[in-house]
């Protein structure tokens, strides 16, 4: 349930409260907006809580108890209203301004990794991109250069000033990619992975989690539960295209998605339409769509050379087409009323 505190609540009646709950069992977790706090009571006995709720909603502080009938609850608007803005190094995600995230599919060596840096940053990306772990599908191909790579990164970083995403697969390898990397990327594979969910909640970083390739919108917000359960509430949805019966392209990218989620959950949304579609030729008209129907920024392979990439060469877009498509997106950001923050 969550509790809704009238404006005039003072720090101990909310501690009054909290510790009422917690003597009871509740998990909480607090949410301080600028009109109201909230606070969310999760994971007591059902059998408790009419009457709890009944005795609280008596407390002249309290405004209103409402019980969330939702399997996610604090990912979820009832209980955060306002939009949750995260700031990674001064950039901030799911504000006014519209955020690009762009670099190669994997970093393959300094020297790739630093002339897509410097061309992305150039043309308007504000965070830059690049796996170190990679999900294969075949156990044969490009496994990734793991801490070399996460080391370029940060070189990368050091010289461009843009904050890193890099993804983790492994809960073992959290605190390596915790020492480089400003954001944690959970893949789509990893999505329903709910042990490495848990253990990314305890950390104390912005955390990008990719929608599962055969996964529900519910199944997607209750992933981004797990990590918000543990207390880390920095969390960017990303939709990066689902498994259809369509073969031309590699993913159909659920362009319903976008203002569902952003109704449904308070958390930005990126839309990744480089895994979303699979054609390089597709990512620009797809991406351009994505920020019309509402998402906060885009994901987007580059590469300087994508016809020898190790990985995911025929969804990057080269150097050139990558600038066409930041001037492109402008008058889509000016006429849904946000801000490029870049110029063309
Ligand atoms: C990626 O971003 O490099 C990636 C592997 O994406 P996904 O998990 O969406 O397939
Ligand atoms: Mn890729």
């Amino acid at each position: 349930m969550i509790i809704i505190l009238s404006s005039n609540a003072t720090d101990q009646d909310v501690d009054k409260v909290v510790t009422n709950l917690k003597g009871r069992g509740y998990g909480i977790h607090l949410s301080r907006g600028v009109e109201k706090t909230i606070i969310g009571a999760i994971g007591a006995p059902d059998e408790d809580k009419a009457d709890i709720a009944q005795r609280i909603e008596a407390l002249p502080f309290v405004e209103r108890v409402v019980s969330i009938l939702k399997p996610y609850k604090l990912v979820g608007r009832e209980f955060h209203p306002e939009r949750t803005v995260i700031n990674v190094r001064g950039v901030t995600i799911g504000g006014d301004e519209i955020v690009v995230m762009a670099g190669p599919c994997c970093v393959e060596s300094e020297e790739q990794l630093l002339t897509t840096a410097r061309a992305a940053r150039k043309a308007g990306a504000r965070v830059l991109r690049g796996g170190a772990f990679k999900p294969s599908t075949s156990p044969y191909s490009f496994q990734g250069l793991g801490e070399e790579a996460l080391k370029y990164m940060a070189a990368a970083r050091d010289e461009t000033g843009m904050p890193i995403i890099t993804e983790v697969m492994d809960a073992r390898d959290i605190d390596l990619v915790l020492k480089y990397s400003d954001i944690l990327q959970v893949g789509a594979r990893n999505m329903a992975n709910f042990s490495l969910l848990k253990e990314i909640g305890l950390a104390r970083k912005p955390v990008m989690l990719k929608r599962g390739l055969s996964s529900t919108i519910e199944e997607w917000l209750q992933a981004a539960e797990y990590i918000a359960s543990r207390g880390n509430y920095d969390i960017i949805l990303c939709e990066r295209g689902i498994r259809t019966f369509e073969t031309y392209t590699r993913n159909t990218f659920d362009i319903n998605a976008i203002p569902a989620v952003k109704g449904l959950a308070h958390l930005p949304v990126i839309a990744d339409t480089s895994h979303g579609t699979g054609r390089w030729h597709l990512v620009e008209p797809v991406g351009r769509a994505a920020i019309a129907a509402g998402a906060d920024g885009l994901m987007i392979e580059v590469h300087p050379n994508p016809e020898v990439a190790l990985k995911d060469g025929p969804q990057s877009l080269k150097i050139d087409t990558f600038e066409r498509l930041m001037r492109g997106l402008i008058p889509i950001i000016e006429a849904v009323g946000r801000t490029p923050g870049w110029s063309a």
